[in-house]
């Protein structure tokens, strides 16, 4: 199958799981997470209109986003090391993994620096895994309030990459985690956290049904990832 047909088939997926769900499916983005693709391996999809992408990686994005139409929403994926704060503003239009305080102002201040507002998400390490980037549920409670008084930040949304499960209904349990906890934060700071991404190739039909408002689906549409090779 080509990468055309996996992707329709995916976005056909999308659309059915979201009306399953008893949603309207304008309501659940798909995007795309093009990490280890080179440009000409995307392109056919943006020829076809779609245009929201996912990168894990600073370096590679730098190559990548500047060879495709500009018209593209790109998100990042991956983590951000404070030092790649200055290349990564420029690109991207949702930081998704901004997970901690410290990181957070930092993206702010650069922010600043650039005339901009950035948008981002709080990446929230749902099944507290000791080795997994993102705020616990408890430090955010108590540190959301300072994040959002910084004053180049679009606070926007939550994302979380649940604990590898042996089945789909695994992630269950942490995608309604998060959407509580994301409810929950609402209610605490009465700041609107509209978006959240959750669910990938194995489970994003499941994140579906527990709100997702973003699914993040790489190898469905692109197969199995090799080494990115620029
Ligand atoms: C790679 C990646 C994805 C896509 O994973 P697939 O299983 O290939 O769909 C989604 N989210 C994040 C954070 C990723 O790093």
């Amino acid at each position: 199958m080509d990468v055309i047909s996996n992707y329709q088939n995916v976005a056909a997926t999308v659309r059915r799981c979201a009306e399953a769900a008893g949603r309207d499916p304008e309501e659940v983005a798909l995007m795309v997470v093009s990490k280890t693709w080179a440009a000409e391996c995307i392109l056919p999809i943006v020829n076809i209109g779609h245009s929201l992408f996912g990168e894990n990686r600073i370096q590679e994005a730098l190559e990548k986003v500047p060879a495709l139409p500009e018209n593209l929403h790109w998100h990042l994926i991956g983590h951000l090391q404070k030092n790649k704060a200055r290349k990564a503003l420029p690109l991207f239009h949702v930081i998704e993994t901004v997970d901690s305080l410290r990181l957070a102002q930092q993206i702010s201040r650069i922010a600043g620096e650039l005339s901009l507002t950035q948008r981002i998400f709080l990446q929230i390490n749902i099944g507290e895994e000791p080795q997994k980037a993102g705020f616990t549920v408890q430090a955010l409670c108590e540190q959301l309030a300072e994040v959002l008084a910084l004053p180049h930040l679009d606070v926007a949304g939550v994302m979380a990459i649940p604990p590898r499960g042996d089945t789909p209904e695994a992630s269950r349990p942490h995608f309604r985690a998060l959407r509580e906890c994301r409810d929950d934060l609402q209610s605490l700071t009465g700041h609107a956290l509209p978006e959240l991404s959750m669910g990938m190739t194995s489970d994003f039909p499941i994140a579906i049904a527990e709100g997702a408002t973003i699914v993040r689906v790489g190898s469905a549409i692109f197969g199995h990832r090799r080494q990115f090779v620029s």
